[in-house]
């Protein structure tokens, strides 16, 4: 047999597959397998994609592979993370590391063990046991019809029947069969906890109908749904049903959350559902965490994984379900190359193995609006009505809050309540200028402004995270006189903290997380009598806090000011989100949102909780622009250390797309970020697979060319 194997290199110019000779003790290995196999002088690790009889080199040219490893990825996976590569212009060693288990990938210090190769023969007590019918369950007996013919590999029989390895050991308890090489005990046992706490809520009408109507599409997927519900609908509850619906189905289960640091509640509810069944794939896992985690996923002791954007690769050969929660937050898009979407990878899974795809949220993505079929959840759990939600305009305030806004401050502390105040703007000063020259502090290697953090003492760039002292004189002319301009959380804090005393003020953004931990912020908050929380983006996202009587969003319009198609989307979510932190409980709740210019129709509809209003306005607007979901977006972004390169790459990029037939707009330049300078490129074509390896080809082509050695080159689909 042939194998065909992608090594797991960085280097662009190294494209496999190559082709190897299985022969002897490797011929277990199948697609998924890693081996190590020689190169030239180099020995690398490769993932075998394919097996097949021939390949086009003469067999005796082809070398064997040096050691197989433990890996034994799923084969839809492998699949899986070959199209991420294509899809994301990035290259097949980068798609497979998302999908291999975790730390073996393209880096260095891998935990992996050579593969045992758990070899199964059929005794002669279990040819009798065939003859003669003996009774045995239906794994049991699959598996030694396999075997009669020959022995085989663990991992081949379970792929080719449904045996598992608890199998196999009773198979050998029996004596039916005998294993070789058996060198790990089984792991503990699964606790089946399923429906034990599931009785403690009854479904209202309306979960109990988005439910059923979920349960009917779990054996015949066909399209995504969208569970579009309110803010405290019980979105969750109608999740946690549907994967008790798919394990009794006998299938496993994906659940995507943001950054589960910001939403532990919902990871914990399902742990608190399914138990052990469950692996959580939070960022506080060590390698060797992950690496377990990954193989209990993987031998079927796990099956549900709950997730941020990696666990869309849980190692299920048998899925049945992807959640994908919240399913309108930014965190789905990975940053780095490949700049993937985790909403889209799911998409495709779901498609590819059969699987149901829910997306969720309360302010869901035009996008999904129009892909999936919609399910409704228009009340609040409770059958609270939504909170008023006021616009004030800014225009004439000095200071970063409004009179109303002081006023209904004023009365949480008075009636000693509990407050959640949101500006998506950390540190102390947005910026620092001189009163006598006029300089700005910048970054050295950004063109941006430097934020104050005070409590730091320091100057902060927030894009390459360079940070310098306070500057006490202007180091151009000397003066002492040093202005702070704008607000951020930081400043907020202090203010607040003056303005609602004696009640506590909790800040939560990402300087504070860093420190002393979001799920601590969190509790202390929770935990408080009354009090404000005060923070970024990250106060908005799906807690649940019954008591919280007041939402503010500062500056909610400043997200309009970036030109961006997205600005729209983004200030809706935003403010929508927020006020559905408010008013859980008996007290009900108001929310106040602060604009330059309250007028902003995304605000307007957002006050009103109308978000199939704004989804229908913004649909229109996007198709009129050719803006998704009715067309695609790439953005090439070229850079280099010294000014000219970047623009040359980025103009020959642009010239070979457009000669495929595909438009560019570009190049543009961009700020300079991390001592590069960047030229942008921006695609926008209705049509996707054809613009996609139009840019692929072109990017490849230009990369390649020594002319253009100084540049580097940084593709996104689906920019966010
Ligand atoms: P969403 O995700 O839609 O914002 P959640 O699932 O967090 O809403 O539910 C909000 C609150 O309502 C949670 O505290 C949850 O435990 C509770 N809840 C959900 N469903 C029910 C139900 N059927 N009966 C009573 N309480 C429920
Ligand atoms: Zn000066
Ligand atoms: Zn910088």
């Amino acid at each position: 047999m042939i194998a065909k194997v992608e090594p797991l290199t960085p280097a662009r110019s190294l494209r496999g597959p190559f082709d190897y000779l299985l022969a002897g003790a490797l011929e277990d290995v199948g697609v998924g397998s890693m081996l190590v196999v020689p190169f030239g002088r180099r020995r690398l690790l490769g993932v075998v994609v394919d097996v097949s009889a021939d390949s086009e080199l003469p067999l005796e040219r082809l070398a064997e592979p040096i050691a197989a490893l433990e890996a034994d990825v799923p084969q839809s996976l492998v699949a899986l993370g070959l199209w991420v590569a294509r899809e994301y212009v990035s290259t097949p060693a980068r798609g497979l590391a998302l999908v291999l288990p975790p730390g073996t990938g393209t880096g260095a210090g891998r935990p992996l063990r050579p593969k045992r190769s758990l070899r199964a023969a059929i005794t002669p007590a279990g040819e009798a046991a065939l003859r003669d019918g003996v009774r045995m369950g239906a794994r049991q007996r699959d598996a030694l019809e396999a075997l009669a013919s020959a022995p085989l590999g663990a991992a081949a029989l379970a792929r080719r029947t449904s045996c598992t390895h608890s199998t196999l050991r009773s198979l050998e308890r029996r004596g039916l069969i005998r294993l070789e090489n058996a060198a790990e005990a089984p792991r503990r046992t699964v606790v089946e906890r399923v429906g034990a706490d599931a009785r403690g809520v009854s479904l209202t009408a309306e979960q109990q109908a988005a439910f059923a109507a979920i349960r009917e599409r779990l054996d015949d997927p066909q399209e995504p749904l969208l569970l579009h519900g309110v803010t405290g609908s019980g979105k969750t509850e109608v999740y946690l049903r549907s994967v008790e619906a798919v394990l009794e189905r006998g299938k496993a289960a994906i659940v995507l959350v943001p950054e589960i640091a910001l939403t532990p509640q919902t990871a914990g509810r399902f742990v608190e559902r399914f138990g052990d069944q469950v692996a959580v794939m939070h960022s506080r896992l060590s390698q060797r965490e992950r690496y377990d985690e990954w193989w209990r996923m993987r031998r079927g002791e796990a099956r549900v994984c709950v997730g941020p954007r990696s666990a869309v690769f849980a190692p299920f050969d048998d899925l049945g379900l992807i959640v994908v929660d919240e399913e309108h937050d930014g965190s789905y898009k990975q940053e780095g190359d490949p700049r993937y979407d985790a909403r889209t990878v799911a998409e495709r899974r779901a498609a590819e193995e059969g699987a149901l795809l829910i997306a969720g949220s309360a302010t869901p993505r035009p996008e999904t609006m129009l892909r999936c079929e919609r399910i409704e959840l228009r009340e609040r759990v409770d059958g609270r009505r939504l909170p008023p939600v006021e616009l004030v305009g800014m225009a004439g305030t000095a200071g970063p809050l409004h009179e109303s806004t002081r006023q209904a401050l004023d009365e949480v502390r008075r009636r000693e309540e509990k407050a959640i105040v949101l500006l998506n703007r950390r540190g102390w000063s947005n910026f620092l200028s001189c009163r006598a020259c006029a300089r700005v502090w910048e970054c050295p290697n950004c063109d941006v402004t430097l934020v104050l953090h005070r409590g730091l003492g320091e100057v902060a760039c927030h894009h390459c995270g360079h940070r310098e002292p306070v500057p006490q004189t202007c180091p151009d002319c000397g003066s002492v006189s040093v202005a702070r301009h704008g607000a951020g959380t930081e400043q907020l804090e202090r203010e607040l903290d003056e303005l609602v005393a004696p009640l506590p003020v909790f800040r939560l953004d990402s300087d504070v997380a860093a420190a002393a931990g979001i799920a601590t912020v969190l509790r202390r908050f929770d935990e408080a009598p009354a009090g404000v929380l005060v923070g970024t983006q990250m106060v908005a996202k799906g807690h649940d806090f019954p008591d919280v009587t007041l939402g503010v969003v500062l500056d909610a319009d400043a997200t309009l000011r970036f030109p961006d198609f997205r600005s729209e989307e983004r200030t809706f979510a935003l403010v929508a989100q927020l006020a559905g932190r408010s008013g859980r409980g008996e007290r009900g709740g108001r929310v106040i949102v602060q604009a330059l210019d309250p007028s902003a129709e995304s605000l307007r509809l957002a006050s009103r909780h109308d978000s199939e209003g704004f989804l229908e306005a913004e649909l229109r607007r996007r198709e009129l622009l050719g803006y998704p979901p009715y067309g695609h977006l790439i953005r090439v972004v070229c850079s280099s250390v010294e000014p000219g390169p970047e623009v040359e790459a980025a103009t020959a990029v642009k010239e070979l797309v457009a000669a495929a037939g595909v438009p560019a707009l570009g190049p543009a330049p961009l700020f300079r970020r991390q001592a590069r300078h960047r030229a942008q490129l921006v695609i926008r074509s209705p049509e996707r697979v054809p613009a996609i390896t139009a840019v692929r080809e072109a990017v490849e082509a230009v990369a390649a060319t020594r002319a253009h050695g100084g540049a580097s080159f940084a593709v996104d689909v689906d920019p966010q």
